[in-house]
């Protein structure tokens, strides 16, 4: 067992939810299998094969969010919207397997019941708003598939507007007409809004004009470390102000180093700036990182808690930290 008995116990009774992992495009690509426990990926090696369900068992989780994917490049001819829609196929055929330890959830009481029924939650959320393919109508649709949070932007602008970081960035421009109306379509539709991957100026107008409580699934923060990847505090009170949740990444690149020490780091800073009810998991598991050696797959999880634990921090604000805030956002 990895971990003191008291992370487990911890776990035990706030099993963890994780904001992002991308595993349903390995699924997709080459018929990873959730189902089966995979060995621990090589050091320095996997971008991917981070997370399966037993793992999660072992590691004390309970609920994973996972991201859709499409390359506006790689998948314009097939169309984007169908690439979301056989990961959304290829979750369904896993779970047809084994429903009783894997479930597709929609909401916080889901959430607990499936738990309460010895299964592992699975939530999903999209990666890039150019998956819609400049219709708000396929928002409907993918929302009617069980789809619970909308990446407004991954990596190159889209309808909505520009990302933090790759092709068509443009620092000075923020949403775009249609972007506003994304965010809107998006709370009515009980999507929640995630703002990872979005240029500044568009973070902060979602935020502005938000009535829900937006997130951040995966990401680091500035005042951490310094790396474009990162919001800095103003980004991390906007979400807050709005009742939000920032999922803290494992990735080393963007923590700034590998260990258990930088995610920590991060994760106290965003308690600092903006309390306890703010910070959640946001590993990027399966995302093309590879994560922090002690976070290399679900069953470090424990070894995180214990961290926590060493750094100081109550059991409840760890219980708010690894479940409850993200519970509380799904349940808004
Ligand atoms: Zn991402």
């Amino acid at each position: 067992m990895i971990g003191s008995p008291e992370a487990h116990a911890l776990l035990a009774r706030y099993p963890a939810i994780d904001l992002h992992a991308d595993s349903l495009m390995w699924t997709r690509w080459i018929g990873y299998d959730l189902h089966k426990r995979h060995s621990p990926p090589l050091p320095k090696a996997a971008l991917g094969g981070h997370v399966d369900v037993p793992r999660m068992r072992e590691g004390g989780m309970g609920a994973q969010f996972f991201g859709l994917v499409s390359l506006p490049i790689a998948d314009r001819m097939k169309g984007m919207a169908r690439v979301i829609d056989e990961q959304i196929d290829a979750l369904e055929e896993t779970i047809a397997r084994k429903p009783d330890a894997l479930r597709l959830v929609r909401t916080a009481a889901d959430v607990e019941r499936a738990q309460a029924d010895g299964a592992v939650s699975a939530l999903l959320g999209i990666e890039g708003a150019h998956a819609l393919e400049g219709d708000l109508d396929k928002l409907d649709g993918f929302a009617a598939r069980g789809v619970r949070y909308l990446g407004v932007l991954h990596f190159s602008s889209n309808e909505a507007g520009f990302p933090a970081y790759g092709r068509g960035r443009r620092d000075q421009e923020g949403l775009t007409a249609w972007g506003f109306a994304l965010v809107e379509r998006c709370e009515a539709r009980g999507v929640i809004v995630d703002l990872a991957h979005i240029n500044k100026r568009g973070f902060l107008d979602a935020c502005r004009v938000a009535k829900k409580p937006p997130i951040v699934s995966h990401t680091g923060v500035l005042g951490a470390f310094e790396h474009w990847r990162n919001i800095d505090d103003e980004q991390l009170r906007a979400v807050s102000d709005k009742g939000g949740v920032v999922g803290v990444i494992f990735c080393p690149r963007f923590v700034g180093g590998d260990g258990l020490e930088p995610v920590v780091k991060h994760l106290l800073h965003v308690i600092g700036q903006v309390g306890e009810d703010h910070a959640a998991l946001g590993s990027d598991w399966d995302g093309f990182i590879v994560p922090t050696a002690p976070l290399a797959d679900p069953t470090g999880i424990p070894l995180l808690v214990d961290a926590l634990l060493g750094a100081g921090l109550s059991e409840r604000t760890i219980a708010k930290v690894v479940r409850l805030n993200t519970l509380r956002v799904l349940a808004e």
